[in-house]
C-alpha cells in the first residue's frame, strides 16, 4: 500500500467514541474494512455491541440539558472551527473516502467540500433560532412561542456519502443543542470516525457526539428505539430499513426524519439545449458511479431528439476512464462489493432480455474489484426492472415520449418522489413541468441539485423531512408555546 494511504489510515483512531473518550466494544470485537477496488482490507474497526449503545445514549443523555443550555454563539463557533479543519484536512479526508468507498479523488474532495459547508451553513444558523410574539385575535393573551432543541438523537448514515450524509446530520444538531450517537455504515466507518475524532479536536463537549460503529446495526439501534430518553431518528438510507425504522420508533413517538432511496427521471425535452443536457446528464448519472439516490434513473427523450441524445450521451460515457480512484485520470471508481455489481448486472441482463438494445458498456470490468462499465441502453421497455428500481450503478436507460403530458405522467409513476431533472428552453414549460413532478427537488437545466443552503429531501417512499437550508435545522428543533396574559 502507498505510504500516504497508510499513513491516512494509521491515523485514524481505533475504538467506539463515547463521552469524550475512544473506548474498546464491551466484547472485544472488531471487524473489517475493504477497499471495493483492491479487495485489500485496510483496517480492522471496533465492533460495537447493544451494550455500547446504550453506553452511547446513556452519555447523550447525560449531556443534553447542558448542551441545550449553552450560547448559540459557541455552538457557532465550534462548528465554525469544524468547518475550518476538516477544509484544511481536505486532502487526507479525500483520500481516506476513496480509499474505503472507492469514489475518484475529485469526487471525494468534492464531498468534502460539499460536506464543510454545512459545518458553515450550520454555524451561522445557530444564532438565529428564533420564536415568534403575537396577540391573540380576542385581544386577552400574548402568545410567544420559542424553539427547543428536541433532545438526544440517534443518526444512521448510508456508505454512499459517508462524509456529507453525516455532517448534514451533525451539523444541524449540534447548531439546534441536541446530542447525538451516530451509527455509520459498515462499509465505510474510516471516514466517520476520522470526522468524529475533528469534531473533538474542534471544541465538541464530551457526551454531545457519541459514535458506535458496528455489523450488527439491528441489535445496537433497536434499544435506543425502545428507550424514552432517545427522541428523535434521522436516517438516511435505503425505503426498506427506513420503513422498519418508523415502525420500531412507533411505541415511543420519536420524531423520525428520512432520506430514503429514488428513481429520479431526467427529462430531455425537444427544446432542450443538447450540450447542457448531455452534460448534465454525465453528472446526474456519474457522480459516485450512480451510487446516489439523487442519480437519474429513467432518462426520458422526446422522440425528437432521442437518437441524437443518446449517441452523444453514449460517446462521454464510453470515453470516462474506470479505475482505482487513487488514480491519475480515473473518472469511474468500483461500486461498493460483490452484490452491487451483480444487482446492476442482473438488471442490466433482464432489460436486454426483454428488447433493450446495448449502445454502450453493459459488462462488469475485470476480476479485481467491483468495478462495471459506463452503460447506456435504448428502446428500454418501461417494466424492465431498472425502470422500476433504483439501479445505484453507472447504467442509463434511455426510453422516449411524445408529449409532454406523457412525460409527465411516466415521470410520476412511480414509488418515490425524491429527485427529477428537466431540460428545456421554456421557461413556462420549466414552471409546469417542476410544478406538476411529484418529487422533493428539481433541477431546471442542471444535473445535481445537492446544496448545503437547499432542503434536501424527498416524497411518497423517498421519505420526509430536510437537511440542509433553512429547514435543516427545523428537524432538531420543538416549538414551545407561553401563553402570558398581560
Ligand atoms: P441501508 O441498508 O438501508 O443502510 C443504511 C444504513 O442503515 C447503514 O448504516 C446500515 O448499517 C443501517 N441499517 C441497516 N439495517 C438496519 C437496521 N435493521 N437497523 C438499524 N440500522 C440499519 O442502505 P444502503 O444500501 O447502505 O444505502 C443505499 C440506500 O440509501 C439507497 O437506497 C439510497 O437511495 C439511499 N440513500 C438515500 C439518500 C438520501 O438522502 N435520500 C442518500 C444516500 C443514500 P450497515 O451498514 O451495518 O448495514
Amino acid at each position: 500500500m502507498p505510504l500516504i494511504e497508510q499513513t491516512v489510515l494509521d491515523r485514524v483512531p481505533d475504538g467506539l467514541f463515547i463521552a469524550g473518550r475512544w473506548r474498546a466494544p464491551t466484547d472485544g470485537r472488531s471487524f473489517d474494512v475493504e477497499d471495493p477496488a483492491t479487495g485489500r482490507i485496510l483496517r480492522r474497526v471496533a465492533d460495537g455491541t447493544a451494550a455500547d449503545g446504550l453506553a452511547a445514549l446513556d452519555a447523550a443523555a447525560g449531556a443534553q440539558a447542558a448542551w441545550a443550555a449553552t450560547a448559540p454563539r459557541l455552538r457557532a463557533e465550534i462548528l465554525r472551527t469544524a468547518y475550518e479543519l476538516l477544509t484544511a484536512r481536505a486532502e487526507q479526508f479525500a483520500l481516506l473516502m476513496t480509499v474505503e468507498m472507492g469514489k475518484p479523488l475529485a469526487q471525494a474532495r468534492a464531498e468534502v467540500a460539499y460536506a464543510a459547508e454545512f459545518l458553515r451553513w450550520f454555524s451561522e444558523e445557530a444564532p438565529r433560532i428564533a420564536g415568534r410574539w403575537a396577540t391573540s385575535p380576542d385581544g386577552a393573551t400574548r402568545l410567544m412561542t420559542t424553539k427547543q432543541p428536541v433532545g438526544p438523537t440517534l443518526m444512521i448514515t448510508p456508505w454512499n456519502f459517508p462524509l456529507a450524509m453525516g455532517t448534514r446530520k451533525i451539523g444541524p444538531a449540534v447548531a439546534a443543542g441536541c446530542t447525538m450517537v451516530v451509527k455509520p455504515a459498515e462499509q465505510t466507518p474510516l471516514t466517520m470516525v476520522a470526522l468524529v475524532d475533528l469534531l473533538a479536536e474542534a471544541g465538541v463537549p464530551p457526551g454531545v457526539v457519541n459514535m458506535v460503529t458496528t455489523t450488527r446495526p439491528g441489535e445496537v439501534t433497536a434499544p435506543l428505539l425502545r428507550d424514552p430518553r432517545l427522541r428523535k431518528i434521522t436516517f438516511t438510507g435505503s425505503s426498506s430499513v427506513g420503513r422498519h425504522l418508523v415502525r420500531q420508533s412507533a411505541d415511543q413517538l420519536v420524531r423520525v426524519s428520512l432520506e430514503l432511496g429514488g428513481n429520479a427521471p431526467y427529462l430531455v425535452f425537444a427544446d432542450a439545449d443538447l450540450d447542457r443536457a448531455v452534460d448534465g446528464a454525465m453528472q446526474a448519472k456519474m457522480r459516485n458511479m450512480g451510487e446516489a439516490c439523487t442519480a437519474a434513473n429513467r432518462f426520458l427523450v422526446h422522440e425528437s431528439v432521442a437518437d441524437e441524445f443518446a449517441q452523444r450521451f453514449a460517446a462521454r460515457m464510453a470515453a470516462e476512464v474506470v479505475g482505482r480512484g487513487t488514480e491519475q485520470g480515473v473518472t469511474v471508481g468500483p461500486l461498493i462489493d460483490a452484490a452491487a455489481r451483480q444487482k446492476v448486472a442482473a438488471l442490466v441482463a433482464q432489460a436486454t432480455d426483454r428488447g433493450a438494445t446495448v449502445v454502450t458498456g453493459g459488462s462488469p470490468v475485470g476480476d479485481v474489484g467491483y468495478f462495471f462499465q459506463p452503460t447506456v441502453l435504448t428502446d428500454v421497455p418501461a417494466d424492465a426492472d431498472l425502470m422500476v428500481e433504483e439501479i445505484f450503478g453507472p447504467v442509463a436507460p434511455i426510453t422516449t415520449f411524445a408529449s409532454e403530458d406523457e412525460a409527465l405522467h411516466r415521470a410520476n409513476d412511480t414509488a418515490y418522489g425524491l429527485a427529477a431533472y428537466v431540460f428545456t428552453r421554456d421557461l413556462s414549460r420549466a414552471i409546469r413541468v417542476s410544478e406538476r413532478l411529484d418529487v422533493g427537488m428539481v433541477g431546471i437545466n442542471q444535473g445535481v441539485v445537492s446544496n448545503p443552503a437547499a432542503p434536501f429531501g424527498g416524497v411518497k417512499q423517498s421519505g420526509y423531512g430536510r437537511e440542509g437550508g433553512p429547514e435543516g435545522i427545523e428537524e432538531y428543533l420543538a416549538v414551545r408555546y407561553v401563553g402570558i396574559a398581560p
